[in-house]
Parts: C-alpha cells; sequence; structure tokens
C-alpha cells in the first residue's frame, strides 16, 4: 500500500457535502470577494483565537509582510527570527528591508528564549516567533524580553491554528498573529489564503486598508497597499473547516500520541512536547543522523516524507547577500541534515499509521 506524506483529498472528503453545498452557494450568489463569507469567516476565526479582530488576507506570507509594514519596521532595523524557520518568515521581513538577525532554536524545534538577549542591539525592533510544526513556543520569556526591551511581538503562526501556550492561543501574545491558510495547513482551504489576528482596532483597519490597494472608501487611495484579499469561496471553505477544528485537532494529537508510543527504535529521535505548551502536530517530525538510508528504506516500502525543511533560509541563494557561512548556526543546520517528517494528516487511517510504525521500527 502506497503511503504518501499528505492526502489533502482525504480533509475534502471528511466532510466532502458541507464543502460541496458551501461552494455552490458562494458560486450563486453573484458575489466573490470581500463580501458576507469573509466577514463571518473573520468573526468566527477571531473568535476561535479569542483576539478581538481577524482580517482575511491573500496568504500568510501577505500576512507577514504586512504586519512588518504597518508596524512601520523597515530599513535599518532588525527583526529577530528563528534560523530553523520556513523561509516565508524571513521574506516577510526583508520585503520591507529590515534585516532578519537569526537564533538557534531549542530543543522543540522553536526559537531558543535563552539565546535572544545575545542578539538584541540599538536596532532591535521586533520579534518574529514562529510556532514550528504546531507547538508553541516558549512564550512567558519571549513576552517578557519583548517588554524589557520594548520590542514589538509578530506571531507566525502559519502551523499552529489552535496551538495554545498556558492555555492561550498562539497568535494573541504579540500584536499581530499572522496566518496561513494554505492548503496542507491546519486549517487549509482549497487554494491560496490567510489572516492576521489583533486586538488592536488601529491594526485591523489598517490591514484592511492596506489590503485593498490601501484605499478605505473606493478609489480613495491613502498608502500604496497591495491586492491581498481573501476571496468568497476560500473564506466560505474555511468556515466550513473551520467548524470542525476541534475534532480534526484532536484527530491529529490521537495519530501523534500513537506515533509517540508506538515508534520504538533507539536510532530515531521522536518529538517532544514542552512544558505548558501544545501542539496540534502540523508536522511530526522525527530526526535521524542516516536520514538518506531512511528515507530509501521509506520509499522501497512506498511510504512518503518530507524534510521540513533541507536548506534553512540563511543558506539559501535568496539570502546569500546577508553574507551568513555554513557553520554560522550549527544547531539549525544539524537540523536541516536530520528531521524528518512522516505521513501526517486528518483522514489517515490506522492501518495506514500501522505500516508506518511498522516500517519505522524494522529499520536497522
Ligand atoms: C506556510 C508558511 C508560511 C507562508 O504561508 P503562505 O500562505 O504559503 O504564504 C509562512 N510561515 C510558515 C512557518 C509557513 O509554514
Amino acid at each position: 500500500m502506497q503511503i504518501k506524506p499528505n492526502r489533502l483529498d482525504r480533509g475534502f472528503l471528511q466532510y466532502q457535502d458541507e464543502f460541496e453545498q458551501k461552494a455552490l452557494e458562494v458560486l450563486r450568489s453573484g458575489w466573490y470577494v470581500l463580501g458576507k463569507e469573509v466577514e463571518a469567516f473573520e468573526q468566527e476565526f477571531a473568535a476561535y483565537t479569542g483576539a478581538r479582530y481577524c482580517v482575511g488576507l491573500a496568504s500568510g506570507l501577505d500576512a507577514l509582510w504586512l504586519a512588518f509594514r504597518i508596524l512601520g519596521i523597515g530599513a535599518g532595523d532588525e527583526v529577530i527570527v528563528q534560523a530553523n524557520t520556513y523561509i516565508a518568515s524571513v521574506m516577510g521581513i526583508t520585503i520591507n528591508g529590515a534585516t532578519p538577525v537569526f537564533v538557534e532554536p531549542d530543543a522543540f524545534y522553536n526559537l531558543d528564549a535563552d539565546r535572544i538577549e545575545e542578539k538584541i542591539t540599538d536596532r532591535t525592533k521586533a520579534i518574529l516567533v514562529v510556532h514550528l510544526y504546531g507547538q508553541a513556543s516558549n512564550m512567558q520569556k519571549i513576552t517578557e524580553l519583548c517588554k524589557k526591551y520594548d520590542l514589538r511581538l509578530v506571531e507566525d503562526c502559519a502551523q499552529s491554528h489552535g496551538a495554545c501556550f498556558d492555555g492561550k492561543m498562539t497568535g494573541t501574545f504579540g500584536e499581530i498573529g499572522c496566518f496561513s491558510f494554505y492548503p496542507s495547513k491546519n486549517l487549509g482551504g482549497f487554494g491560496d489564503g490567510g489572516a492576521i489576528v489583533t486586538d488592536d482596532p488601529k491594526i485591523a483597519a489598517d490591514m484592511k486598508m492596506y489590503r485593498n490597494y490601501g484605499s478605505e472608501k473606493r478609489y480613495y487611495n491613502k498608502v500604496v497597499g497591495a491586492n491581498s484579499r481573501l476571496d468568497e469561496l476560500q473564506a466560505g471553505l474555511l468556515r466550513v473547516r473551520l467548524s470542525h477544528m476541534e475534532e480534526l485537532t484532536a484527530e491529529r494529537r490521537k495519530l501523534a500520541e500513537r506515533y509517540s508510543k508506538q515508534i520504538r527504535n533507539g536510532s530515531l529521535i521522536l518529538p517532544t512536547v514542552r512544558e505548558r505548551a501544545d501542539s496540534v502536530w502540523h508536522q511530526y517530525v522525527i530526526r535521524c543522523e542516516e536520514r538518506q538510508r531512511l528515507i530509501e528504506y521509506l520509499n522501497g516500502r512506498e511510504i512518503g516524507t518530507i524534510i521540513h525543511y533541507p536548506i534553512p533560509p540563511h543558506l539559501s541563494e535568496a539570502y546569500r547577500y546577508l553574507g551568513h557561512k555554513p557553520g554560522s548556526y550549527p544547531v539549525t543546520e544539524h537540523y536541516a541534515d536530520t528531521v524528518l517528517s512522516i505521513p501526517m494528516y486528518n483522514g489517515m487511517t490506522d492501518e495506514e499509521q500501522g505500516i508506518v510504525i511498522e516500517a519505522l521500527n524494522r529499520f536497522a
């Protein structure tokens, strides 16, 4: 039996009737951009996270760069971010001309809060915390540092819809929480989508202006904005998925729990969860010193895997201009060389998961 690392079709089949009904409803409505579905989704998603406002956008990357744009962070400013993130986090900073200052991750693949302080300079304006793989970061320490040094806090929650630290949802600790609804995310649409959440009415109003060419009133443009609108079809379909978010997250937790209980192999390092934090298991990421051999072994058994991510941003061609060299961030680089995401998706069957577990346990 072939087992893929992800199965978006399964996620569709779980609520097929509701998705199809909603799609038809939107198609027949005659209204496709910035309408009642987006408004309803924004209210429902804000309520879900516990934030006061949500503003729908076209992607997670837009959420990130518009967040820094609105906070006025650009050329000459530094933003602290973990080195082992998806490159979009870093692009959100550099699109505005600001400089990313990388910090090594901790044992949970998140920003190592104990290594932030040494990176703070008089140019540091913000911390971008990424709740990578679905696990909440150490928000106690990070929020304390933001207070102490008067830094803005932006959260990249593209992988952490519903994850909490001390029972408070990721995305609500800083001034702006940035979300992606790319199809493979925990709350995924059927195309691109994103949003920010915030408690600040000014930020919410600014974001609404920026997403629509910088206009509050049609054809009166106050700033150079973007075309970054969440469309009605995506918003409607996201509302369907959001209404099932609790069961979808519970399903992932159950899958992760079984992996953690039943994978027994001394050559594999399994993920752990920080005290006071929880994970919504966007990925189940293991580590193996002999990763290439493991990948080939699993491929031989028709089990697919993905590496999140093989090249850390500081070593990517896009950021060669920053001048980092291999060896600059050894923890990050070691993770990039050894991490492997094993199959994990809503709608995964017991049988499929059993096959993955057995294969991993027999890897010698
Ligand atoms: C997916 C992702 C993004 C970007 O979201 P898009 O909607 O694809 O633009 C940003 N940060 C992280 C951590 C992501 O996983």
